[in-house]
């Protein structure tokens, strides 16, 4: 027996842009989240390296990340008891390969202060001062409290009616007498608008809806959590990267995630660590330190999902009615969730867009991929 559900919003997808946006629009509509795993945040979203930075990606994603600075800061207490964000600061190096990229940074970037290398190694003492050419500083990055995030916007979003069905993988849609039918292998769901917050499957969840792929592209990133070498406290030190994205590192809890900052082109899947790309990875990072890895102590991976322009894909799609897209948001999904669910939001209620974010809107369109004609 099929339930039926009658909504105005099916949101496909649990991740932080499903839960995000549901918060944003079930005060004013009847929103069911559709989630495939049995448990929301499963894939990317749990999986980050949940770090703000404000110099990070292209001019729409620094607009998005500038605008949601503060909403991280002034969240409501009563969802947010504790703050959202904490300082940790993010120490960029160049070797000699990566200066060049280091000059363009430096010119560019906002609140990023060029050090000299021995006020790196002060930062971080395990960097050996010999491979350091040029370094720089952004003191605002913050750590961001990914699962406060995503759990107060549930929060939020069932305290205004939404309902969370997990288990739930939608397998097809269709534009039915001005709605849309969705289908679980055990829910009929109609509603006015389909919401794809599909993450990796976004282009996937388009194409069972009989909607145009996008070209979506999601990229695998594996992390390690290793020790902090012995002798000493690393809580304290900021996230340090090479500017060349051939690696980072970031402390948490005592020890130290290492990325390898792949980005690898896969299928959607639930990802798991390439051995060999991690080790590679790990070799890159222990040439620019003077101590050991001892071992890894556990590893995982997710898949970070770009459109072409690597912005993100917000805004309901011109060529089939009601259907709006919530996607693509790559590596900066959670730096950008506050202004890009708020935007959502009021591009599906057809509200005002705070003023700052107005030019960005067509940037985000998932119009912008589709011919002329
Ligand atoms: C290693 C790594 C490090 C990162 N570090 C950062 C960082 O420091 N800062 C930052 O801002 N961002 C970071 N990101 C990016 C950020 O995590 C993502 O941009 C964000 O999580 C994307 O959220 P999402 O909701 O779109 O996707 P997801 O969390 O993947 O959610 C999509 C959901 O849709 C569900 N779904 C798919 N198809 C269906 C279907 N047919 N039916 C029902 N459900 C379906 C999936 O099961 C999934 O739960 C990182 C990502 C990775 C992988």
């Amino acid at each position: 027996m099929m339930d039926r559900i009658e909504t105005d919003i099916a949101v496909v997808g649990a991740g932080i842009a499903g839960v995000g946006l549901a918060a944003a629009v079930a005060d004013t509509h009847r929103v069911v989240i559709l989630e495939q795993e049995d448990r929301p945040a499963y894939h990317t979203s749990g999986r980050s390296a949940a770090i703000f930075i404000q110099n990070y990606g292209n001019g729409v994603i620094r607009a998005l990340s500038r605008a949601s600075a503060p909403m991280f800061a002034t969240a409501d207490r009563t969802l947010f008891p504790q703050p959202l964000l904490s300082q940790r600061g993010v120490l960029t190096l160049a070797d000699r390969d990566g200066v060049r990229l280091h000059r363009e940074l430096l010119a560019e970037a906002e609140g990023l202060r060029q050090i000299e290398p021995r006020e790196a190694v002060a930062m971080v003492p395990i960097l050996d001062l010999g491979k350091i050419v040029e370094a720089s500083y952004e003191p605002d990055a913050q750590d961001i409290d990914v699962a406060a995030l995503h759990q107060g916007w549930l929060r939020a979003a069932r305290s205004a009616g939404a309902v969370l069905l997990t288990g739930a993988r939608v397998l097809r849609g269709e534009r039915q007498g001005g709605g849309w039918i969705v289908e679980t292998a055990g829910h009929r769901i109609s509603a006015r608008i389909v919401v794809n917050a599909a993450g990796a499957w976004a282009d996937e969840l388009a194409a069972l809806c009989g909607v145009e792929r996008i070209g979506l592209q999601p990229m695998r990133r594996s992390m390690a959590v290793v020790p902090c070498p012995a002798g000493y406290d690393c809580r304290h030190w900021p996230l340090f990267d090479d500017v060349s994205e051939k690696w980072y590192v970031k402390p948490e809890s005592g020890r130290l995630l290492v990325s390898p900052a792949e980005e690898i082109p896969v299928e959607p899947h639930d990802a798991y660590v390439d051995d060999m790309i991690l080790a590679e990875g790990l070799d890159r990072f222990q040439q620019m330190v003077t101590t050991p890895i001892t071992h890894v102590e556990r590893s995982w991976a997710g898949l970070r999902t770009f459109a072409p322009d690597r912005s993100p894909v917000a805004g309901f799609d011109g060529a089939a009615d009601g259907f709006f897209w919530l996607a693509g948001q790559g590596g900066y999904g959670m730096q950008t969730a506050p202004a890009l669910s708020r935007l959502a939001g009021q591009l599906i209620r057809r509200g005002a867009i705070p003023g700052d974010q107005e030019t960005i809107v067509p940037a985000l369109s998932p119009d912008r991929f589709r011919k002329a004609g």
